[in-house]
């Protein structure tokens, strides 16, 4: 029987296999962006994500994607399963690399290819014969790549565009219509984006058919119980307002920031002259 615990990555419905994975790389719990994507991506939908860099952004796509390629049968053996749509060489190669962490314990191997621009072809057509599972690819060299006939976008189940909002950014915007333009009508679409401006809304909503929407609260690095407050004043008047505040307010505790070494000594002398200890 199975006893996942609430808010596991078990209780999300990933398999063994991907949990075994997790488990080796550390992960205790779900992000919470990977608490709501991975069953609305399991689930077979379309899904837009605000997602900043650092939110587990890339397993909240790629575990549930995983887990459909490892349970269903392929259309086609030589077909490209699921694309990932990246927006720079980096991405690719971090993106690719997680994904096949994420699949290292799958009881049959996933292909994942990662392309991008900037360097030899050559050796990502290569990379490309056979059957690949999941394609991780910045938009202009999977152009260039299937200008080729290297790669076939028609079997296609699960488009992601990742840091769509950078894709728009860098000038993607003809390259990725071009890209939509070789894939399927039918697939489900995964958008994840840090920001939402005109050109990102515009695409969500042509890309999108009635997408689950999930916006995760970024946590402010403030800790509720601390008040910010700036005080203007003189620059002559600083350290008076400072010995004036620390008594009125009797704060017994202060760490005060100053600019300089001088500044410092500067100041240390003048709350000492006052009474204060510092
Ligand atoms: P991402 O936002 O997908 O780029 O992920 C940011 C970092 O968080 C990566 O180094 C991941 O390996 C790590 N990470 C993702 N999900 C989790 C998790 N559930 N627990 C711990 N670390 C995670």
């Amino acid at each position: 029987m199975s006893t996942a615990l609430p808010g596991s990555f078990a209780s999300l419905g990933l398999s063994e296999f991907l949990l075994s994975s997790l488990n080796e790389l550390g992960y205790a719990q779900p992000t919470p962006i990977q608490t709501q994507a991975i069953p609305a991506v399991l689930n077979g939908g379309d899904v837009v994500a605000a997602a900043q860099t650092g939110s587990g952004k890339t397993g909240a796509f790629s575990l549930p994607i995983l887990q459909a390629i490892s349970t269903k049968q392929a259309s086609s053996k030589r077909a490209v399963r699921a694309l990932v749509l990246v927006p720079t060489r980096e991405l690719a190669m971090q993106v690719g690399d997680a994904i096949r962490a994420y699949a290292q314990h799958l009881p049959e191997a996933v292909k994942v290819v990662t392309v991008f621009g900037g360097v030899s072809i050559n050796p990502q057509m290569l990379a490309l014969r056979g059957s690949t599972d999941i394609l991780v690819a910045t938009p202009g060299r999977l152009l260039d790549l299937a200008d080729k006939n290297a790669v076939t976008l028609k079997s296609v189940d699960t488009l992601v565009l990742d840091e769509a909002d950078r894709m728009l950014d860098l000038g993607f915007a003809d390259e990725l219509d071009a890209v939509l333009n070789l894939l399927p009508k039918k697939r489900q679409n995964l958008l994840f984006s840090a920001t939402f401006p005109e050109g990102v809304k515009e695409l969500t909503q042509s890309l999108l058919q009635n997408p689950t929407e999930i916006e995760v609260k970024v946590e402010s690095s403030i800790p509720e119980q601390v008040q910010q407050r700036a005080i203007e004043v003189d620059r002559d008047k600083r350290t008076s307002l400072l010995k004036h505040l620390i008594k009125e307010e009797g704060w017994s505790r202060v760490i005060v920031f100053v600019a300089s070494k001088r500044g410092v000594n500067n100041v240390t002398m003048k709350l000492s002259r006052a009474g204060i200890k510092a």
